[in-house]
Formats: C-alpha cells, sequence, structure tokens
C-alpha cells in the first residue's frame, strides 16, 4: 500500500512532550519521583497498582509495570485512543496547536491512501467476567475464547465492552468498543481510520477450524453466541452488508455458505442480496429467523435446531 499522507514521526516525537500528552487525557495524579521522573496509577489499563505508571519526562519514554504498556508519545496515544502508532501520529498532528503551519490547504488536496487496518502494538487489559458480557448470555469460556472484556481505563475504548477484530493473518487490528449503557452513542466505537469492510470478525478462527462450511452473521454478539451454541466456524459482517473484499475472504476458503442474519426488513434484504452475489461462486444456504428474532437473542439449543436441525447438514462442534 502506498502511503501518501506522509507523517513525520521523528518530528513529533521531538515537538510532543510526554507531558502535554498526559495533560490532555487530564492525568494529573502523578507525583515526581527523583529528578526526570512522574509515578502513579496507570491511565491506559486504569487497574490495581498506584505507582505502576513511571514516565520520564527528560527521555519522553513511559511504562507500565502493571499492564506491560510502555515506549513514546506516539505509543501512548496509540495505546489511549486503541488505534495504531501511525493513526497516533495522524491525531496528534492534527491536534497540534503552536507548531509550524502544516494544516495548509495544499494538505486537504492530497489523496488520503493508507495502510488497511495495520496491526495493533498494544493490546488492552480486559475484564472478561463483566456484568455486562452476562446479561448477554456471554459464558466466561466464549469470553476467554474471544478475549472480549470490559475496559475501565482511558480512551476511546473507556467504559466499553472492548471487542478485539482480527485480520485475516490473525493480527490485532483493532478494537470495537460495545455501549454498556443503552443510551450512550454511538453504541459501537470504532477507531478512525479502521476499515470493517476489510475484515471480518472472527474470520481467522474460522479459518483454523476444518470446515467447509461458514455461517455468516451480522454482528459480534450473534458471531460469540452462533459459537457458544457449538458453531466455530462463523463471521460477523459487523453490519447487513458483504464488501468486495469481504466475499473475496468467504470464496477463497469455503465452499458453502450459511447466512443467519437477523429477522427484520434490514436482514431479509441482506440475505437475498449476499445470496445472490455468492450464488454463482459458493453453495449458499438461506436460514430465515422468525421477525423479531436474532441469533444473539436466541438459546444455544434453538440455534442448533436452526443450523443442524434434520434438515441441516451442519455438525456441531466441527473444529
Ligand atoms: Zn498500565
Amino acid at each position: 500500500m502506498i502511503m501518501s499522507d506522509w507523517v513525520d514521526f521523528s518530528e513529533i516525537k521531538s515537538r510532543v512532550t510526554i507531558e502535554q500528552v498526559l495533560r490532555s487525557y487530564r492525568v494529573d495524579w502523578l507525583r515526581r519521583s527523583g529528578a526526570q521522573q512522574y509515578r502513579g496509577r496507570c491511565p491506559i489499563h486504569a487497574g490495581q497498582g498506584k505507582e505502576a505508571f513511571h514516565a520520564n519526562f527528560r527521555q519522553n519514554l513511559f511504562h507500565c509495570f502493571a499492564c506491560g504498556a510502555g515506549g513514546n508519545v506516539l505509543d501512548l496515544v496509540a495505546a489511549m485512543e486503541a488505534c495504531t502508532v501511525r493513526e497516533a501520529a495522524l491525531r496528534l498532528r492534527a491536534s497540534q496547536v503552536s507548531g509550524p503551519a502544516s494544516q495548509s490547504g495544499q494538505r486537504q488536496l492530497v489523496t488520503k491512501k493508507r495502510t488497511v487496518n495495520s496491526p495493533l502494538g498494544f493490546s488492552l487489559t480486559l475484564d472478561r467476567r463483566h456484568s455486562y458480557l452476562i446479561r448477554r448470555g456471554i459464558d466466561a469460556a466464549t469470553a476467554d475464547w474471544f478475549e472480549v472484556g470490559y475496559y475501565c481505563g482511558g480512551g476511546l475504548m473507556s467504559g466499553r465492552i472492548a471487542i478485539p477484530i482480527h485480520d485475516e493473518h490473525a493480527r490485532l487490528v483493532a478494537y470495537c468498543g460495545r455501549a454498556i449503557d443503552g443510551a450512550a452513542a454511538p453504541r459501537y466505537r470504532f477507531p478512525s481510520g479502521f476499515q470493517k469492510s476489510h475484515v471480518l470478525f472472527n474470520y481467522h478462527r474460522a479459518l483454523a477450524t476444518s470446515s467447509n462450511s461458514l455461517i455468516v452473521v451480522e454482528g459480534f454478539f450473534d458471531c460469540m453466541r452462533v459459537h457458544q451454541a457449538g458453531f466455530p466456524c462463523v463471521v460477523a459482517l459487523m453490519g447487513a452488508r458483504l464488501s468486495r473484499a469481504q466475499r473475496a475472504l468467504v470464496t477463497d476458503r469455503f465452499s458453502n455458505i450459511v447466512l443467519l442474519l437477523d429477522g427484520d426488513p434490514t436482514g431479509r434484504r441482506a440475505t437475498a442480496q449476499i445470496a445472490s452475489d455468492l450464488a454463482p461462486a459458493l453453495a449458499v444456504t438461506e436460514l430465515l429467523l422468525p421477525a423479531g428474532m436474532q441469533p444473539d437473542q436466541m438459546q444455544a439449543d434453538q440455534t442448533r435446531q436452526i443450523l443442524a436441525g434434520p434438515e441441516r447438514r451442519l455438525a456441531i462442534g466441527n473444529h
């Protein structure tokens, strides 16, 4: 991939101080320890350890002895925002107040070609036993398998259920933050720059099964519940349409597709559209759920009945 929207990492690292970044996140509880160092509770994982987070203002570096996060200002912003280092650099550049005039009109004319979903350089420490997961019917084994959990640190995923998303090479490329409060918007928060049309949630785990039949659902929780019911070869579209890149992923490896989208008008329309799109390439089974029903709300035996009932060929637990 060509990156014509060039960012000068070292220029940003030398100009922005770790103190400025911490201040921008309203981290004001650190206390001085020695001439150049501050210590305190870690703003990234925000967990135990009142002394875990160390920031060295002379070296412009930080390290957390509890969650293991560490690095320069770009790493700090990436960890706080749950984004890539490159996105962190773009953020710092965009938010600069006193720097040289880099936001000239000229820059806006540059076509933004960028690497699609580059791997994250860190992972978040999450509470996989949070009550929200239990409320959504996600058991402990499933939460561990998908590595989902509540994030109590700062930044983009703060106060949300963070769902790790991997690319087809099993590299962690983003977290999606699900609000746990019905009123919070957006319900699903993706990092800016993340392109969900280029990945299928859980695809790398579906690839690792020996199944030729892939179940396709709309959402993360549909996917986790279908897995939990005994069908590990399942992916989520993260929406109700199949993009060209997603189509390529599907047809690349699987010969049978089972569409299990929501039982609402959007799900019905999407089922018909995706089926006609895929039919020339592989065998498609359209499972139409009754109105108002969706896979994340079905009991496991309901899911098994629909997917593995007498008229279906799908084996349960086909690892
Ligand atoms: Zn930490």
